[in-house]
């Protein structure tokens, strides 16, 4: 558990009141939660469905936890039949943001509150809280990665020894979901210089958001981009860096640079999620980077969030009340810090974490 948060998510625990009386509630204290996940075809989301369930259940809550994978209807049909079963609260990882509007107001007429995780709830104003990372952040850090690869800057933020001009391509996320313009936005935030003084050339030229989102992060879709893109425009050159948002979409950008003859020295790639496949790639020297969120942490203040709300409190783990506007209203937020991870650093924050262990990474 990285050293930042932990003392955090202590502190909040103690503030609130959750401690070994909360191992002991009186039934009636004990409330249906429905938990809606995204996919199963992505891990870190197995992981906060475990972490999450595992975490309620320790409150003294009963969890009813489904998995849409990925399909916007499937996920209604799930939180209505939450909402059929008597939940008290619902915690939602969405499939499509803005696509819940309906079920929501239903959550809403039987006063169900509802907690969005990770991904934001768009358009409607039945959204109480919000639980996730410094999204944000999560692009600054991957854009400082790519360039940190390229030699552009040093790991301490300082100018670097290269010059470029380097060839990158950009890709982005989901356009449904809300972390994808969050993410791509702080990575352009930190790249614009770059690409202004032409230390960094997008020879694709496909450099705004809608021209490089990747529906539903899906690999496969970003590996057909990324050949597409390497039949087009690198005939004659080469590419040195790709910006990718997610672990699976740096798979497939990996598996399409392969397939056109890269290897065994790779463009930088980076990612996000630190996930095992991924984690194993970096020390093999293809993926360069990830983006590691202790799914661990987010569950916790999601369920503290939850037990808090279902007391008829409010939640006292809030820090932001400013940034998560979803269309309708603001959406008081929790936010945790993501972690920047390569080989350099890998084995401190997953391996002595207790995340991973050494022989998972074998
Ligand atoms: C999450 C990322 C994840 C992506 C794809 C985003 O909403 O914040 O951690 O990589 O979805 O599952």
């Amino acid at each position: 558990v990285s050293r930042f948060v932990l003392p955090v998510v202590a502190l909040l625990a103690a503030a609130c009141g959750a401690s070994a009386s909360d191992q002991q509630l009186k039934p009636a204290e004990s409330a249906l939660v429905g938990v809606t996940m995204p996919t199963t075809s992505s891990e870190r989301w197995i992981h906060d469905g475990e972490n999450i369930k595992r975490d309620l259940e320790a409150h003294g809550h009963r969890v009813d936890l489904q998995y849409a994978e990925n399909d916007v209807p499937t996920q209604v049909k799930q939180i209505e039949g939450q909402i059929a079963k008597g939940a008290k609260l619902l915690i939602i990882a969405s499939v499509d943001g803005s696509a819940l509007t309906k079920p929501l107001q239903r959550a809403a007429d039987a006063r169900i509150p509802v907690i969005a995780y990770d991904r934001l709830l768009r358009g409607s104003p039945n959204v109480d809280y919000y639980a996730t990372f410094e999204n944000f952040r999560v692009g600054v850090y991957q854009a400082e990665s790519l360039l940190t690869g390229l030699h552009l800057r040093t790991a301490d933020g300082r100018p670097g020894p290269a010059t470029g001009p380097f060839n990158i391509e950009l890709f982005a996320g989901s356009p449904d979901d809300n972390n994808a313009t969050f993410f791509f936005n702080g990575a352009m935030s930190v790249l614009k210089p770059y690409l202004d003084d032409g230390s960094v050339v997008v020879r694709s030229g496909q450099t705004d958001f809608q021209s490089v989102t990747t529906l539903r992060w899906d690999g496969e879709t970003a590996r057909k981009r990324m050949e597409d893109v390497l039949a087009t425009t690198y005939r004659r050159t080469k590419v040195n860096g790709v910006l990718s948002p997610y672990d699976g979409i740096s798979l497939g950008i990996l598996t399409a640079l392969k397939n056109n003859g890269y290897g065994p020295v790779f463009p930088i790639v980076t990612g996000q999620d630190a996930e095992l496949g991924s984690v194993k790639s970096i020390i093999a020297d293809q993926q360069y980077s990830t983006i590691y969120k202790d799914t661990r942490e987010l569950a916790t203040v999601t369920a503290l969030m939850a037990d808090a709300v279902l007391k008829d409190r409010t939640p006292p783990q809030l820090n932001n009340l400013n940034d998560y506007h979803n269309g309708v209203k603001v959406v008081p937020a929790f936010l945790l810090n993501p972690v920047s991870v390569n080989k350099a650093n890998y084995h401190k924050v997953l391996v002595e974490s207790g995340y991973y262990t050494d022989a998972q990474l074998r």
